[in-house]
């Protein structure tokens, strides 16, 4: 079978996927939006997406980013700074970007709502939280968060919008549901001490393996990687 085609299949199957776990959850919830993980695959596959459709599309590397956005000339995709953003990389960043989901830090907060000022730019973002406690991960610990809400409303440029974590690693599908629902409480009890200031309307959660769950436990975005390109040569 050609790329193009398997690629399609993929798409269809995950898109089936995400919109049976949508209905799951009810009529009235929010809709899912799906990103794309391009990390896996170059410039050439990620032209196959976009001609397959795929508008919102996610890297984890600044560099890699870079690249491919130089190389993706079209206005429609939306690109999703999904991993660690270090401070001297993101004025390079903040103009490519439409949703940076890896806020972990308050000087990286500073850093991106100057960046913002300068290029005329309101930026969105997500709170990446290491909600599984693993130490090798980035994000706030869930404890921390809270108190820290209110420093969140010196940066006019940045507009917090929602949470962003991964499930552990290890622990299967029913440990990858705890996690999910560990974020959706914290968002729920940061959205009511923070009620005047934010609107943290966003849940981006659930990766390949376990993005059915994360819907089932309320994510609005899922990042679906090695399950679009199953088969596909990179
Ligand atoms: C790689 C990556 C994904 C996608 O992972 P898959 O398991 O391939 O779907 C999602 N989120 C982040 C932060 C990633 O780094």
């Amino acid at each position: 079978m050609n790329r193009l085609r398997l690629i399609r299949d993929n798409l269809d199957r995950v898109h089936e996927q995400v919109a049976d776990a949508a209905q799951a959850r009810g009529r009235t919830a929010a809709p899912v939006t799906l990103v794309v993980v391009t990390k896996y695959v170059s410039a050439e596959v990620v032209q196959d997406l976009v001609q397959l459709g795929c508008r919102d599309l996610g890297e984890s590397r600044p560099q890699q980013l870079w690249d491919k956005t130089a190389l993706i000339k079209n206005s429609e995709v939306n690109w999703h700074m999904i991993g660690h953003l270090q401070r001297n990389k993101v004025q390079r960043t903040v103009p490519l970007v439409k949703l940076i989901h890896s806020l972990d830090s308050l000087r990286l907060m500073h850093t991106i709502n100057s960046a913002a000022a300068a290029h005329h730019q309101q930026v969105h973002g997500l709170l990446e939280v290491n909600i599984s406690g693993d130490e090798t991960k980035h994000g706030w610990h869930p404890e921390e968060l809270l108190p820290l809400l209110e420093k969140m409303n010196r940066f006019p440029h940045l507009s917090v919008r929602g949470m962003m974590a991964m499930a552990s690693r290890t622990g299967g599908l029913d440990q990858a549901r705890r996690d999910f629902v560990k974020l959706r409480d914290l968002r729920d009890r940061c959205q009511a001490q923070a009620s005047n200031t934010m609107r943290l309307d966003h849940l981006s959660m659930g990766m390949s393996r376990d993005f059915t769950v994360a819907i089932e436990e309320g994510a609005t975005i899922v990042r679906v990687g090695s399950a679009v390109f199953t088969g596909v040569t990179r």
